[in-house]
């Protein structure tokens, strides 16, 4: 860690890093260790901010998109280029294995080289008149000043998802990383910088004031676009916040993602879809898989090769190469998953691997039989190790099972008929279906969720229009 320069304990403010304020911890929760100290940043700093933002948007928004364009790909390249540094730093505050991390890295910069080609492709169109002889366009501009707040579990990837399109529709933005993982966000301030991209026009606000800085984000006047990743509580009250101005909100929440493994499915191919969809992150990605759904004369035989596969998996500190499945971030979140696997024994469930915590913040991964339906598990998110397998009868009764929740994020299936693949991706109620597959992210496609899962689509062309504003114009003769 001594000779990674990327570590930088300090707060990104129009084009200066500083930290000249009190600070807060960040710890390595594999360790339980302080790994650095950022400034938390007083609120005057964060309205101070929010008005750099805006008095930079005139010049930004100007900026040929040519030129927006060539400074996303520099920074692309820089992304790539401190692969292993942003790596790194990722790994020992969030605790992700390092391959992961590495993975997360590509993917992040991903987002950066699609927005990059993107940006020159924010088309209007010209219409044909009904009325007279006026002529009719649109135009796409930046919506203006966007606020964004991300969550620890993807500390880079949440970030590039967001910034990359709001650079390249033309909006400054200003970041709000979480608490736990904020240095991976001000390594990528530092490329930022070294890519060129003016003072004013990426900034990254460390706070431990979640709530006052959400609120002041909601609320601002300036503030024309609020974009937030995290929990769908707190994405609520932000939206309710945002109504005061009528600002325009993105919003990706919780899931409470359902996998089902129909009798005609590739029982192979479906494990391992599972242990992918399922143990990413040690579970603590919002497209994780909460519920298995298994169909009855398939069930025995899924359960027992995911449970041989689930306890090859090691466990342990990310920085060590074969480990596959790191700590929880903190111990609230293991004693959530505690709490769920508690209550599924307790009504009935039966531990087929793992089902304990560990030392520190590790949790055994696990493999949970004859799951209730009444289980927390099958109504809340987990967001940890832990594999529920329910059963079902028929594909009438999988379905309604599996859309028995508000939220409707991912969702996945394995079968091997293709009508039937047709007839169940296009009846599951969630934004994102992987037929056949436990990985479904791609910078390309659109991200988001229906129902309580979120309002707006990142990544994709979508992703572009969520920071753009159209202006129709008419020309009379
Ligand atoms: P998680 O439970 O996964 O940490 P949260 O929704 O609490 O999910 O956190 C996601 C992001 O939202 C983090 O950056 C966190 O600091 C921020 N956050 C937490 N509470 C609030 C709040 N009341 N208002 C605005 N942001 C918040």
């Amino acid at each position: 860690m001594k000779n990674n320069e990327l570590l930088i304990e300090k707060a990104y403010l129009n084009g200066e890093f500083v930290d000249s304020y009190k600070t807060f911890d960040v710890i390595n929760p594999a360790t339980g260790e302080t790994i650095g100290k950022v400034p938390d940043l007083p609120m005057d700093k964060v309205e101070q901010a929010i008005a750099d933002a805006e008095a930079v948007w005139p010049a930004w928004r100007k900026t040929l998109v040519g030129e927006r364009s060539k400074l996303l790909y520099k920074l692309y390249e820089l992304t790539l280029a401190n692969r292993e540094k942003l790596a790194e730093i990722m790994t020992l505050e969030s605790g992700k294995p390092l391959q992961e991390s590495l993975g997360e890295v590509d993917y992040s910069a991903s987002f950066l080289i699609w927005f990059a080609e993107e940006a020159k492709r924010s088309y209007g169109d010209t219409i044909p008149s009904l009325q007279n002889n006026n002529r009719l366009m649109t135009i796409k501009q930046s919506v203006g000043v966007v606020a964004a707040i991300t969550p620890w579990n993807f500390p880079l990837a949440m970030l590039t998802r967001k910034v990359a399109p709001a650079l390249a529709a033309g909006c400054p933005i200003v970041l709000k990383p979480a608490e736990e993982t904020p240095l991976t966000a001000i390594a990528f301030a530092k490329l930022s910088q070294e890519a060129g991209i003016p003072a004013g026009v990426f900034q990254v606000l460390t706070s431990t004031d979640a709530k006052g800085v959400g609120k002041l984000f909601a609320t601002s006047e300036r503030v024309r676009k609020i974009t937030f990743t995290g929990s769908t509580a707190v994405g609520r009250s932000l939206m309710e916040q945002a109504a005061s101005t009528i600002k325009r909100a993105s919003m990706e929440l919780g899931g409470n993602a359902p996998f089902l493994v129909f009798d005609d499915a590739d029982i192979e191919k479906a494990v391992q879809g599972a242990v992918t969809a399922k143990f990413r992150n040690a579970g603590q990605v919002c497209v994780s898989v909460n519920r298995f759904y298994i169909q009855d004369s398939v069930y025995d035989q899924f359960a027992e090769a995911l449970a041989k596969a689930v306890e090859q998996l090691k466990v342990g500190n990310g920085m060590d190469e074969r480990v596959k499945v790191g700590p929880l971030i903190n111990k609230k979140g293991l004693e959530k998953v505690q709490a769920h696997v508690d209550d599924a024994v307790k009504r009935g469930a039966e531990v087929r691997v793992g089902g304990k915590a560990l030392e520190g913040t590790f949790f055994q991964p696990t493999v949970l039989t004859s799951m209730p339906n009444d289980s927390l598990i099958a109504k809340e998110e987990t967001f940890g190790p832990v594999c529920a397998l329910f059963r079902f009868s028929s594909e009438e009764e999988g379905i309604r099972l599996a859309n028995d929740t508000p939220f409707g994020l991912a969702a996945y299936f394995y079968s091997e008929n293709v009508r039937r693949c047709q007839r169940v991706s296009e009846q599951l109620e969630s934004g994102m279906v992987g037929v056949n597959t436990g990985m479904i992210s791609d910078a390309s496609a659109p991200f988001g969720g229906v129902n309580q899962s979120g309002v707006g689509r990142e990544g994709s062309h979508h992703g572009l229009d969520e920071f753009l504003e159209i202006k129709y114009i008419a020309y009379g003769e």
